[in-house]
């Protein structure tokens, strides 16, 4: 386990390994941005997005909460695409959800213990919801859990794609185009689920019917 004091030290060392490659490298990434990607993921510390995809600074813009959400009315995430659509002119968004989900686990089971995020889950419920005729014909909770992920992952995708901001981008280019995809802890292998988005006839395909 890491102590407060070794990621401190672990940064002076990636600082000083990064310098001692490119003396310039650090004057060059404060110059400013340009990431082609904006990448939203779960908060679940074994889903690190850049570490898992090779990004490396300056490269995937990212907004990290509960379960992967995407709500038309939440602020925070639809601050984040605005200024990466609008601002930093990203060519992709991908959706990232993972298997073993705990948000997602919490909407399975329907448990009420976690606090606020309950509330954050209501999404994820309403998923599992429409989809019970299919998420019942798996034999396995486990397979139920993983179709569900993928389900929410979807979904995401679709939420992303009816946003103002991506529906006026659309009007006015190609980009960006929207992607899904579900990493799994298990084997560290990040599988895609639906790609290259880009209007809304796809958006319309998103979701296998309920
Ligand atoms: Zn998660």
């Amino acid at each position: 386990m890491l102590d407060l004091n070794r990621l401190f030290s672990n940064n002076r060392s990636w600082a000083a390994r990064e310098t001692t490659a490119n003396p310039a490298y650090f004057r060059e990434l404060a110059e400013g941005q340009e990431p082609h990607f904006l990448a939203i993921g779960c908060s679940d510390s074994r889903v690190p997005l850049e570490l898992l995809t090779g990004a490396g600074p300056g490269e995937m813009f990212v907004h990290r909460n509960v379960a992967n959400q995407v709500f038309p009315a939440d602020l925070n995430v639809l601050s984040v695409l605005q200024y990466a659509i609008e601002a930093l002119h990203v060519k992709h968004v991908l959706v990232v959800g993972h298997y073993g989900c705990g948000g997602v686990q919490a909407a399975m089971d329907d448990t009420r213990r976690l606090g606020l995020v309950d509330n954050w889950l209501g999404d994820v419920r309403d998923v599992k919801r429409r989809h019970r005729r299919e998420l019942a014909e798996l034999d396995h909770a486990s397979a139920r859990f993983d179709r569900l992920v993928e389900l929410n992952v979807l979904h995401q995708v679709l939420n992303l794609a009816r946003t103002p901001v991506v529906q006026d981008a659309w009007v006015l280019g190609k980009h960006p185009k929207l992607h899904g995809a579900v990493f799994d802890v298990r084997d560290g292998i990040l599988r895609s689920l639906v790609a290259e988005v880009d209007n809304n006839e796809k958006a319309d395909g998103l979701i296998p019917m309920a």
